[in-house]
């Protein structure tokens, strides 16, 4: 029987995940199949319970159900607990369990982007959705001791920070209003700068003016392009990356949790690029909205 693996989110209509998983499935003869499903939030409960079936190998959650999906599965990982989002579903019989795979994508982004120096301790977070809630988990298992968070709609920030009161106990986070003076205050005092807004998904934005970004910065923008905010780092001085390495290796690490084998990770990558020049963009890169042109209220 043809395994399926699904992608579920609203919208798929696009999606740079299915482009490199199929290949992978494809490259090694696993007979598979990966389908974009466009849902609703309100039909998420009986999309997530279909999955039970015998022929699901297990799915990818985007953009807006990451949230959601928690209490829909039976069982959680600790990447999934701690962040309160999931990203991959496998089965085990009947029972779902749910992972976030976007966690060990973002590391791999990070100690790609620091290199050879020692892991900062000081960081910047724009955003508090469920990429940021992977970024910030991230950081506080990389010994990370102060995280400033920013976002857009305080209230979310704060209930991240809450969320990850226990596991932060230790250190400093900190959820701020959005104010460019209080992000550039911060920003003086920090090494690393994630944006994990949308900001710049859409159009040629960047979510902090050039002027707040110093060269002693590390920026990682999730999005997977060269985006306004990563043109004016790299003008101040800074290191920069983009979100492909944490797409794909959050890409990875689904595969094997499905198959049971490695990724082939080169191929992986290739379709990605190939995708992505043919126009194609990461279902975690759709807007869920209006396109994102606004800056911050
Ligand atoms: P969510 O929808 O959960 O969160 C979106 C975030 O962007 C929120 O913090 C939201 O603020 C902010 N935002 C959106 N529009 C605006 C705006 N006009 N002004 C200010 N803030 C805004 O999405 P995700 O967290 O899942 O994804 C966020 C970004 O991270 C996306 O661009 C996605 O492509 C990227 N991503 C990349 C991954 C990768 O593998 N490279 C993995 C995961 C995410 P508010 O709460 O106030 O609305």
């Amino acid at each position: 029987m043809t395994k399926r693996v699904v992608l579920i989110g609203h919208p798929v209509a696009h999606s740079l995940s299915g482009a490199m998983q199929q290949a992978a499935f494809d490259a090694l003869g696993i007979d598979a199949t990966y389908e974009l499903w466009d849902r609703a939030p309100m039909a998420l409960a009986d999309t997530i319970a279909e999955l039970r079936g015998d022929d699901f190998l297990g799915a990818n959650v985007t953009i807006p159900h990451k949230e959601r999906v928690v209490p829909l599965v039976d069982r959680h990982t600790e990447e999934a607990g701690a962040t309160g989002a999931v990203n991959t579903i496998t089965r085990e019989g009947k029972r779902l369990i749910g992972h976030n795979t976007d966690v060990p994508g973002f590391r791999v982004a990070l100690d790609t982007l620091v290199g050879k120096h020692k892991m900062p301790r000081a960081a910047v977070v724009l955003g508090a959705g469920g990429g940021a809630r992977a970024v910030v988990h991230g950081l506080i298992t990389e010994g990370f001791q102060r995280i400033i968070v920013f976002n857009r709609h305080l209230h979310r920030a704060e209930g991240m920070v809450k969320h990850f009161g226990k596991s932060a106990a230790h250190m400093e986070l900190r959820a701020m209003p959005w104010h460019e003076s209080i992000i550039e205050a911060e920003l003086a005092k920090a090494k690393v700068l994630v944006n994990a807004t949308s900001i710049g998904l859409n159009a040629d934005v960047s979510p902090i003016p050039a002027g707040t970004l110093n060269g002693d910065l590390l920026v990682l923008d999730l999005i997977y392009s060269t985006t306004r905010l990563l043109r004016d780092a790299a003008a101040a001085g800074c290191a920069t990356a983009d979100g492909e390495l944490m797409l794909l290796h959050q890409g990875a690490a689904a595969f094997t949790l499905w198959t049971g084998v490695p990724a082939p990770l080169e191929l992986m990558q290739a379709k990605l690029a190939e995708a992505r020049a043919g126009g194609l963009r990461s279902a975690e890169g759709e807007p869920t909205g209006e396109p994102v042109a606004a800056l911050p209220e």
